[in-house]
C-alpha cells in the first residue's frame, strides 16, 4: 500500500463513506501526491515537529506530514472524515497511528488542544472560513511559530498584501499583528477533487512579536475593523464612531504620527496600534 493517497484510492474512500463533498465545508481534496510532498517540504516539517492541521479531510496532507516522522493534531468538522482518518493512517503508514490525534470539532470553536503543544501549523484551509480559522489559530494557540497554509489565490494575495496595495485590508492588517506572511507558490486547481474554480496559493507564516503598544489586541483590531469598515473614507471619519466624534479621532490619529486625512489602506499594523493606544488613553 502506498504511503500517500492517489486519486483512485481517495475516490474509493470517499465512495465507501458515501461522501459528496460540500462547498459549504470547502471540501476540495488534494489528489496529487507530488503536491502533498511539495507542501510538506515547503513547510519544512521535521520529526521533531508537532503539526496542527485544520481540515484533514480524507488524509492526503496528513499522510504527507506523518511521513516526515512528525506528529499531527488534526481538527476536522465532518465527523465521518474524522472517524476514518486513524484507519487510513493505519492502512497506509502502519505503525504511525500513535503519531496522530484527531479532534472532531469546528476549528473556530476549539479552545484547548491535547498535549504536546503544536510547533507548526500546516493546512489546506476550508476556503470559505480560511481567514477566521487562521486568525483563531494564531490567537488561541501561540505555541506554533511557523506555518504554511493553502488558501484561494485571491485570499493568499490579501493575506500578504502590504499597506498601500489595492488588496490590503482587514485580513492583511490583522495577520501582520502576529506574523510575517509570504506567498511562496501557487497550486493549480487540477490537483483537487472536486476541481475548484480557482487556483490556490501557499502562504508561509513566521511569527513575530506583536507591535509594542499598551493597547490590547482587541483594541487594535477594533480600530482596524472601523478603518476598513468604511474603506473609502478618511481615517478621521472612519474612526469617528469609535473615537466619540471626528475631532477626537483626528487628535488620536495625529498624536499617533499619522495624517487624519489618510485612508486605512495606507496604515501599517504599528500605525493601527499607535492609534488604538491614543484612543485608549483618552477614553
Ligand atoms: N486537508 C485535506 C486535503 O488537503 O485534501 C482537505 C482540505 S479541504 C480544502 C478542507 C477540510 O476542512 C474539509 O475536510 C472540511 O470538512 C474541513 N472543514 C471545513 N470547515 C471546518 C471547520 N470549521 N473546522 C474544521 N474543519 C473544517
Amino acid at each position: 500500500m502506498a504511503e500517500l493517497l492517489d486519486p483512485t484510492t481517495l475516490r474509493h474512500y470517499a465512495q465507501q463513506l458515501g461522501l459528496r463533498p460540500t462547498k459549504t465545508l470547502g471540501q476540495n481534496f488534494v489528489v496529487d501526491a507530488n503536491t502533498v510532498r511539495r507542501i510538506v517540504s515547503l513547510a519544512e516539517v521535521g520529526p521533531e515537529d508537532v503539526v496542527l492541521e485544520i481540515g484533514p479531510g480524507l488524509g492526503s496532507l496528513t499522510l504527507g506530514l506523518l511521513e516526515t516522522g512528525a506528529s499531527v493534531t488534526a481538527i476536522e468538522i465532518d465527523r465521518r472524515l474524522a472517524d476514518i482518518l486513524p484507519g487510513t493512517v493505519a492502512t497506509h503508514q502502519p505503525g504511525r497511528e500513535a503519531m496522530l490525534r484527531v479532534l472532531s470539532a469546528d476549528a473556530m470553536a476549539i479552545g484547548e488542544l491535547p498535549a504536546p503543544a503544536p510547533t507548526r501549523l500546516v493546512a489546506n484551509l476550508p476556503y470559505n472560513v480560511s481567514v477566521p480559522v487562521l486568525l483563531h489559530m494564531l490567537a488561541r494557540f501561540p505555541s506554533w511559530q511557523a506555518g504554511l497554509v493553502m488558501v484561494q489565490l485571491e485570499v493568499a494575495d490579501r493575506l500578504v498584501a502590504p499597506p498601500g496595495s489595492k488588496v490590503y485590508g482587514v485580513p492583511s492588517a490583522k495577520l501582520a499583528w502576529y506574523a510575517d506572511a509570504e506567498r511562496i507558490s501557487t497550486v493549480p486547481a487540477s490537483v483537487f477533487w472536486p476541481v475548484p474554480k480557482v487556483a490556490s496559493g501557499l502562504v508561509r507564516l513566521t511569527r513575530h512579536q506583536p507591535p509594542s503598544t499598551s493597547a490590547s489586541r482587541e483594541e487594535v483590531f477594533r480600530v482596524i475593523d472601523a478603518a476598513f469598515g468604511q474603506r473609502r473614507k478618511m481615517l478621521r471619519s472612519a474612526l469617528a464612531g469609535i473615537a466619540g466624534g471626528s475631532a477626537a479621532a483626528s487628535k488620536a490619529i495625529a498624536e499617533a504620527g499619522l495624517e487624519p486625512t489618510a485612508r486605512g489602506e495606507t496604515v501599517d499594523i504599528a500605525g493601527f496600534a499607535a492609534i488604538a493606544e491614543r484612543l485608549a488613553a483618552v477614553n
